[in-house]
């Protein structure tokens, strides 16, 4: 299967181009993103025979229905890095929280966030691609708390590839920062920034477009490419959970297959709901996709309206970090799916210029087919996460809590609905705490005791190890010599 452009082909690259390349430079003509060529069919057949496969056996499946010019050897030693997760039987739990509410536990990887459910993989992937061309590439990211460990994880010790990681100092969560300058290998380096995220982000954007950080790597005969959510080889693997989501409700009979489910998704760059998306559109029995999102309410607005406006915006700091997001790319790949390149590139032309587009009637009610949305505050994102562990004895993260306010508002008939629970209650310590018991804790040690005792939950030893492993990663800049320090580790 090849991969072609959301916004058109521009003449001057190829006008499709297979799996490997759009992983490792997946940057296409106009700015835009690369979608398959056309989406396998799956259906039910497909559901029956993999009701007793394991989640590899299941995703080597999935996978192989794409056809992808990837060595079968490299996709198994990828998808082996399932075994690392807590239960090696059972990678992604899913636990019936309430009759007609299951939550589906992305969080169970060596980083307690479901980046790595992708990223995991994925490093494999691109480490085996690199060394199979004898090229070196350098990945740099941006993080404002999950994706920067789950990077740094999966490359940790890698052939061919190095990252640099930026992060906001002072900005992420005690664990989240103790995560990245605790990792120790040659060819990671973590840059601490002056700033928040907005600055890391745009410092990232700035060397990117720096000529003389290019020829730089030019010289070393370095390649770029880039690990975050547009890239195709986080998606491939983003849309089997869902697939597996559903096996599992039918194993628990909670439902027979072909009835039809609710996706519940927390979402910010829009990366986990567009493989529910793409399940959907392989045959997977779905109702509708709920969008959770939080006060940073984009989503919810251009679901519910057809208006993607980002005129009056400004990002709200909130109790779910990794969605508090305004331009969330993978939106694009559905634009895409729903009306193809010339309106895409239409539609995102006009965000860019006039920072809002508005989708016509028909366009809207062709999304609204698909998806509903609603958003929950800090203050309901507090109630949810009390409540639920009082009534129901469940205790979530703050991004899966927004999904407990769309289940109540959004769903039309009364069919089980699958939460995507993307984190791990210990990345968000203070938040949940707080929710449990009213204490404001500052440092996440505290919090993370006082749940673990609130809750009769042990820490996880991965976490607590955290607070005694030396700190390896010690450089925090200023912006301007963000470029020097990344020249010098490469
Ligand atoms: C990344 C992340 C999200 C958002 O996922 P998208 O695929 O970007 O929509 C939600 N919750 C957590 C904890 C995350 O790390």
């Amino acid at each position: 299967m090849n991969f072609i452009e959301t916004r058109g082909n521009d003449g001057s690259r190829p006008s499709s181009v297979s799996f490997s390349q759009a992983i490792l430079s997946p940057m296409s003509s106009f700015g835009g993103i690369y979608v398959p060529e056309s989406l396998p069919e799956l259906g039910e057949a497909f559901l029956r025979a993999h009701l007793d496969s394991d989640y590899k056996t299941l995703a080597r499946a999935v996978l192989d229905a794409f056809g992808l010019d990837i060595e079968p050897a490299v996709i198994a030693r990828a998808l082996d890095l399932y075994d690392g997760f807590d239960d090696p039987a059972h990678p992604v739990p899913v636990v019936r929280v309430r009759q007609d509410l299951f939550v589906t536990e992305l969080y169970h990887g060596p980083t307690r966030a479901f980046k790595d459910m992708a990223l995991q993989p994925f490093g494999v992937i691109l480490s085996s691609l690199a060394q199979a061309r004898d090229e070196q590439y350098l990945i740099l990211a941006a993080t404002s708390g999950d994706t920067g460990p789950a990077t740094l994880e999966t490359f940790k010790d890698r052939a061919n590839v190095k990252v640099a990681c930026l992060y906001p100092d002072g900005g992420t969560s005690d664990v989240q920062r103790l995560q990245m300058v605790t990792e120790d290998a040659a060819n990671l380096k973590v840059i601490g920034i002056h700033g928040d995220f907005d600055d890391a982000q745009s410092a990232l954007k700035t060397l990117l477009s720096s000529d003389t950080f290019r020829a730089r790597l030019r010289e070393r005969h370095t390649h770029l490419s880039a690990a975050n959510s547009v890239n195709f080889g986080r998606i491939i693997f983003q849309q089997i959970y869902h697939i597996h989501s559903y096996l599992e409700l039918v194993r628990q009979a909670a439902i027979t297959i072909g009835d039809k489910v609710y996706l519940n998704v927390p979402s910010g760059n829009f990366g986990n709901a567009l493989g529910g998306y793409y399940a959907m559109k392989m045959g997977l029995p779905v109702e509708k996709i709920l969008i959770s999102s939080n006060s940073n309410n984009v989503l919810t607005e251009l679901i519910r309206s057809g208006r993607y406006d980002l005129r009056d915006r400004k990002v709200i700091a909130t109790s779910s970090p990794a969605m508090d997001i305004l331009k969330s790319s993978n939106v694009e790949r559905v634009l895409y799916d729903l009306f193809g390149a010339q309106r895409t590139r239409e539609l995102m032309a006009e965000l860019d210029e006039k920072k809002v587009y508005r989708l016509t009637g028909e366009e809207l009610d062709s999304l609204q087919a698909v998806f509903t949305a609603d958003y929950a505050d800090d203050a309901e994102v507090d109630a949810y996460i009390r409540d639920t562990f009082r009534d129901d004895g469940y205790l979530m993260d703050p991004h899966t809590a927004t999904c407990f306010k769309a289940h109540a508002s959004c769903r039309d008939t009364p069919l089980p609905s699958i939460v995507y629970s993307t984190a791990e209650w210990t990345k968000f310590s203070p938040t949940i705490a707080h929710a449990l018991t009213g204490e404001d804790d500052r440092h996440d040690i505290d919090a993370l005791k006082s749940i673990s005792a609130t809750a009769s939950t042990p820490i996880p030893p991965m976490i607590e190890a955290l607070f005694d492993r030396p700190v390896v990663q010690d450089t925090i800049v200023d912006k301007q010599d963000i470029e020097r320090e990344v020249l010098a580790f490469i």
